[in-house]
């Protein structure tokens, strides 16, 4: 499988390079040259397999040549192993109609950690091969960051940097982080937002002079391999809820658009799916963008679901690219356009394609409280608040009452502990598997939000290039 760019001028890659990429050099992203495709049959045949299983044969088209079947088991079932279910990806059912497929039993208590043990392995296997030291650079608005910390903390051959916006994320997100002292781990409190933060890592990627030092390398999930784990449970949850002969809803809570895009590769592999519902925040970018075609960036408010505090939605290219004719040249002078704008009109071939699959809410604090507290009476089910703009989505979209209606629970309710008590009377306690987070010494850096400050201090602690 080759990989190309959205912006067409960055080299095809194949399934390696692409993993240890992350971002194109032409400050696109990389998708696959064609979709792979699963038949009915195919995906029948998925019904009673393990997670393990499942992922190997909705993966294996992607990964192509680059590993064998055996060794992607292996590596699967290691980063499986890890999940505190054997299920890895259990579903709830909330009501006859409603569904949680509740994706944080990893060691994070995030779905982040679906992506990222795997690809924490991807790199190290691939790395065992190479003569190079790379330098892993993200920006996190909260789960990212520990997801990929812990993917790759005293792992050889690799750094992380990883920028948070200081104060914007949750003291169990910050803790997860910043508590992880291996000497590869180098954590940032940026002040500014995570928009901020994450404009700074394009930025760097982008500059020819730092990226020459140093081979960097992104995690978040603009990195490829992230969004090709996560298809696998969209196939897993269908499967297990009578796909492929009956179609399924999914509502996402949704911030980078990488988890609901993940989604939309799995119905273009063959996956009948109902509708995808991104379910946004008051930082509504991508509600705007799919219920009036206007991609507009406004500010970023802080809300309760600091994960989903986004503006600027960077897998969201990869649609407009693919609805858009996967017209490289076109994608690349839209995007310039809204990176000095900040604004960018969806065509009408991009908003009839979206609308064939795609519908969107706009969840305030009010709605999300609500879901949290109808979650905890109806069903007994305690949920955090990305998990409840999730479900408020997916019970105002008027779907069917034959269709199921999945919404993927994104957090462990611990991870939020203060606004889950306010909605519900009840705080949710720690895994004990997270450990004496509270107790552990905390190592980070902050910094003002300027490429000096940034390439001069990773400048000082990273390993160039051989
Ligand atoms: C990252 C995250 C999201 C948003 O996922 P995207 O792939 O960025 O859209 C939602 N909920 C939680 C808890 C997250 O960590």
């Amino acid at each position: 499988m080759r990989y190309i760019s959205t912006r067409g001028s960055a080299p095809a890659l194949g399934f390696e390079d692409v993993t240890l990429t992350g971002l194109a050099s032409d400050g696109g992203l990389y998708v696959p040259e064609a979709w792979p495709s699963m038949s009915r049959d195919d995906i029948a045949a998925l019904a009673g397999l393990s997670y393990v299983e499942t992922a190997v044969r909705v993966m294996a088209p992607f990964v192509g040549d680059a590993l064998t079947e055996d060794e992607l088991r292996e590596l699967c079932t290691q980063a499986y192993g890890r999940f505190s279910v054997d299920s890895v990806t259990p579903l709830v059912q909330l009501d006859h109609q409603q569904w949680l497929l509740e994706l944080f039993h990893g060691p994070t208590l995030a779905f982040k950690d679906v992506a990222l043990q795997l690809l924490g392995l991807l790199f190290e296997k691939f790395l065992s091969k190479r003569d190079t030291h790379v330098t892993i650079v993200g920006a996190t608005s909260g789960d990212t960051g520990s997801a990929a910390i812990d993917a790759v903390a005293g792992r050889a051959k690799v750094d992380i940097f990883m920028l948070h916006p200081e104060g914007r994320v949750s003291d169990v997100q910050r803790r997860q982080m910043t508590t992880v002292l291996a000497p590869n781990v180098h954590n940032i409190a940026i002040k500014g937002s995570f928009d901020d933060a994450q404009a700074l890592v394009k930025a760097m990627f982008a500059d020819p002079d730092f990226s020459g030092r140093f081979a960097l390398s992104a995690v978040n999930s603009i990195n490829w391999a992230r969004l090709m784990a996560q298809v696998v449970y969209y196939f897993y949850a269908a499967v297990r809820l009578g796909g492929p002969d009956r179609k399924i809803a999914f509502s996402v809570p949704t911030g980078n658009f990488g988890d609901v895009f993940a989604g939309y590769v799995a119905a273009r592999m063959g996956l009948p799916i109902e509708r995808l519902i991104v379910a946004t925040n008051v930082n509504d970018i991508l509600h705007r963008a799919l219920s009036t075609g206007d991609y507009s960036a406004g500010t970023v408010v802080p809300t309760a679901t600091p994960s989903m505090d986004i503006q600027v939605s960077s897998n969201f290219e990869r649609l407009l690219f693919d609805l858009g004719g996967r017209d490289g040249a076109a994608m690349a002078e839209a995007m310039r356009q809204f990176d000095a704008n900040r604004t960018l009109q969806l065509s009408n071939a991009q908003r009839e394609g979206a609308a064939g699959l795609f519908s969107s809410a706009r969840i305030d604090a009010d709605s999300m409280s609500l879901a949290m507290r109808w979650a905890h009476e109806r069903a007994n089910q305690v949920i955090d608040p990305h998990s409840a703009v999730g479900l408020a989505a997916a019970r105002a979209a008027g779907i069917a009452a034959d269709v199921p209606v999945v919404t993927l629970a994104t957090a462990h309710p611990a991870k939020f502990q203060d606004a889950v008590e306010r909605a519900t009377g009840v705080r949710p306690s720690l895994p004990t598997r997270v450990g004496a987070l509270y107790e552990r010494e905390e190592r980070y850096d902050v910094l003002p939000a300027t490429m000096e400050a940034l390439t001069e201090y990773i400048g000082a602690r990273a390993t160039p290039r051989a």
